[in-house]
């Protein structure tokens, strides 16, 4: 069996979607590896690195795929990208088919096997291929930085002969897997920590780290998946003044609420962010799927009475090396479920839950359902 990994070609996107770690692993398995030139070096792991633990370079996409029944990557294939592909070639990636409705027509009819890692089925089997998680651990870190970064106070308490300083007041919005990222790094720094959740399940979890989980009675709002429903109007209307209450007195706040499949919820209005002290700071995690702040606009830093709202994009990308340790990890495990274990040749099991929830396409026709359903 033989595995390429391609390199990245979208402007801001510096990770890898195989480490070399990961290739000394493939390799035990008798599973060759050929890299692309240059694949990990923005993300600090350079060809001699791969070379060491056997793979071979390939000098371009082209060469580094030809024959290769598993190509691996962190972003969406291109339209362009797509053409060096083969038909029964597997393509594993991150991907929502739902906004890549053009390219799943095109790997549809190049006959290409799309496994689109971001519908992994959240179940307790699939934690450790879960790229979702893996690069929110590394956004919500990242987040903490950023928001300590953008305002002019320590975050710990400090005692001085200079004076003592007081620690930093901060609230976290959603205690999902990056919320709960932010929590753990606050606490790192010393802060002073709120947090707030629509589901009463992560209650426990946010105090374990030290936080005080503010309470809204919404009755159970977690779904079959663990994920967040959307909530009513009135309890839309409830969670609002709750959260205007706890921003007044906030220094940093940073925001990660996601609904799946559908626009983050607006949590601070700009009424809200009004009543916020002037120096202090929001980072949305969520400004990608529209943004938990009303004023926050993705990619970009606004600044509103002075209070900055920081909407950043791809923050994994932003620490590239251990994000594509973790993705790394999360690929090659998954590439484990397709390889039989007797003849380690590459085996599609549809029985697995694990293949058959991820794949889009697989000979020429599209077997995710919703997918399928909105090409028509
Ligand atoms: P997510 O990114 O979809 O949402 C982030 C958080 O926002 C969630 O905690 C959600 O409850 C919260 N939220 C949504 N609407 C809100 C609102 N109006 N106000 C405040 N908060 C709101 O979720 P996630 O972090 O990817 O995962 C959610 C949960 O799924 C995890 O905590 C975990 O229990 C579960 N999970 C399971 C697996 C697995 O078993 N393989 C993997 C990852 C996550």
């Amino acid at each position: 069996m033989k595995v390429a990994v391609l390199r990245e070609t979208k402007s801001n996107e510096s990770r890898v979607g195989l480490v070399p770690d990961g290739v000394k692993f493939l390799k035990k398995k008798e599973i060759e590896v050929v890299v692309e030139k240059d694949a990990g070096l923005k993300a600090g792991f350079p060809d001699a690195a791969y070379e060491a633990e056997g793979a071979t370079i390939a000098p371009d996409a082209a060469t580094a795929v030809s024959g290769a029944d598993v190509v691996l990557k962190v972003q969406p294939v291109t339209a362009e990208e797509i053409g060096v592909l083969a038909s029964g070639q597997v393509l594993v990636s991150s991907f929502q088919p739902a906004s890549n409705l053009e390219i799943v027509r095109s790997l549809r009819d190049a006959g290409v096997t799309m496994m689109a890692m971001e519908l992994m089925p959240r179940i307790t089997r699939a934690q450790s291929m879960d790229i979702l998680s893996s690069q929110a651990t590394v956004a919500g870190y990242k987040a903490v930085l950023l928001g300590a970064n953008a305002i002019g106070k320590f975050l710990p308490m400090l005692t001085t002969a200079a004076g003592t300083v007081r620690p930093a007041k901060t609230l976290t919005l959603g205690a999902g897997v990056a919320g709960l990222q932010v929590l753990a790094t606050f606490r790192r720094l010393g802060a002073l920590m709120e947090a707030f959740d629509v589901r009463p399940a992560v209650k426990e979890q946010c105090e374990s780290l030290g936080a005080k989980f503010l309470e809204l009675d919404v009755g159970d709002m977690e779904d079959a998946g663990g994920y967040a429903k959307e909530l009513s109007e009135d309890q839309h209307e409830r969670e609002l003044e709750l959260i205007a209450n706890a921003l007044r007195n906030k220094d940093v706040v940073i925001t990660t609420a996601q609904i799946p499949g559908r626009k983050a919820p607006v949590l601070i209005t700009r009424e809200m962010v009004d009543g916020m002290m002037p120096g202090s700071a929001i980072v949305d995690l969520a400004a990608e799927t529209g943004g938990n702040c009303e004023l926050t606009r993705a990619g970009e830093t606004v600044e509103h009475n002075g209070v900055k709202i920081l909407g950043p994009v791809n923050l994994a990308a932003t620490m590239p090396f251990h994000a594509s340790m973790m993705f790394s990890k999360n690929l090659v495990t998954f590439l484990m479920e397709m390889v039989n274990k007797e003849d380690k040749s590459l085996t599609l099991d549809w029985e697995n839950e694990v293949i058959s929830g991820v794949c889009v396409t697989y000979q020429n026709e599209v077997r995710h359902g919703p997918t399928k359903e909105a090409l028509g």
